[in-house]
């Protein structure tokens, strides 16, 4: 087995390699071509949780290399004032000819890097092609590689506008991105409707369990990516956000289920089941249209799947055995 830290990660899977990687995954998986058990949370103290996401490629699918393996992630949503990330974990990936367990590694960067990749697969395919602005809600680590991933995909961004709960802590976030990205204009906002109010793109990435974006704000012709809410109780936009968006999710069963914001619009009559559009693998693959007119609102409705860990994770073992990095450990 090859142990990867998050340093090793952190070399091993660029954003621009993220972002093709992710991309493959998402066409098999809308294929058919990976097996996707739900994601099952543990509750381990208020407001703490742990998340047990599992999953396979299967071989001879024709896409994507097979493998299986889960992911074991905490969210420990008081953690950043600690100096730690949110997410802490571990992927523990098997290979599929004789079943072994072959890499273990840092969970919570890798996490944060694919989040961001799929956002940027979904930007790339739906966002108008001259986005100038974006405004970025929520100012913590997904919210760093967000930017550098909306960079990679929309490089005419030469605004960022940042909204998040504490102004200090947006303030910092905005410093820290002017630093690694001089071109760009960054400017903190107060509220989050100034900021998203005639953005070409918005992305939101709290940890809020309330909408903390209202469909009313938002100017046609923006694309929206919404990940920060990942379990059934929280919502970050409002009904009307997502009544009045062309809607895209990562996969359907899970947004039916996990996905609060869809799955209160629908109980409500707000909309129906059809109101998804597609999976972002049936765009991406040409079975479902994307963006039709430059006007409508295009919203990514993100939750995160684990093909996107596996495939990853495969990848930071390939170029780690090609670079020599990580460390063996032996199971026997
Ligand atoms: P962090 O804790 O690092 O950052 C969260 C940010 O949200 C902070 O800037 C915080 O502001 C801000 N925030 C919280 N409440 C509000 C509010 N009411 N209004 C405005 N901003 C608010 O978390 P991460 O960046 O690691 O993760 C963000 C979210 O993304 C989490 O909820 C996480 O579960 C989710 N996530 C989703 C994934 C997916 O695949 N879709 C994958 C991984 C994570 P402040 O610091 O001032 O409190």
């Amino acid at each position: 087995m090859i142990v990867l830290s998050d340093r090793d990660v952190r070399s091993l899977l660029p954003m621009t390699d993220a972002i093709e990687i992710v991309e493959k995954a998402m066409i098999a998986v809308s294929a058919g071509a990976a097996n996707l058990p739900l994601r099952s949370v543990v509750e381990v103290g208020e407001p703490n949780r742990m998340g047990v996401m599992p999953g396979a490629f299967l071989p001879g699918n024709g896409q994507v290399e097979a493998c299986f393996g889960v992911k074991l992630v905490s969210l420990f949503p008081g953690n950043p004032d600690a100096g730690y990330s949110s997410h802490q974990g571990a992927i523990v990936l098997f290979e599929p000819e004789h079943g072994s367990a072959i890499a273990m590694m840092n969970a919570g960067l890798l996490t944060a890097i694919r989040t961001a990749a799929a956002s940027a697969v979904a930007t790339r395919a739906l966002a108008r092609p001259d986005c100038g602005t974006l405004a970025m809600i929520g100012a913590g680590e997904q919210a760093e590689h967000h930017l550098g991933a909306m960079l990679c995909v929309r490089p005419s961004l030469r605004e960022v506008r940042v909204a998040g709960r504490r102004r200090e802590k947006a303030e910092a976030f905005a410093s820290h991105a002017a630093e690694r990205h001089p071109g760009l204009a960054i400017r903190v906002f107060d509220n989050v409707r100034s900021a998203v109010e005639g953005a070409d793109l918005v992305c939101t990435v709290t940890s809020s369990a309330e909408p903390i974006l209202m469909g009313e704000w938002v100017a046609p012709g923006t694309h929206l990516n919404v990940v920060g809410a990942s379990i059934p109780s929280k919502r970050e936009i409002d009904e009307e956000m997502v009544a009045r968006s062309r809607l895209y999710v990562d996969y359907r069963p899970s947004t039916f289920t996990q996905a609060g914001e869809v799955m209160r619009a629908i109980e409500s009559g707000r909309i129906g089941p059809e109101h998804v559009q597609a999976e972002i693998g049936e765009v991406l693959s040409g079975k479902s249209a994307g963006r039709e007119t430059a006007g409508e609102i295009t919203l990514y409705r993100s939750l995160g799947i684990a093909a996107q860990d596996l495939a990853c994770a495969t990848h930071c073992v390939h170029e780690a055995k090609t670079r020599g990095l990580g460390v063996e450990a032996s199971l026997d």
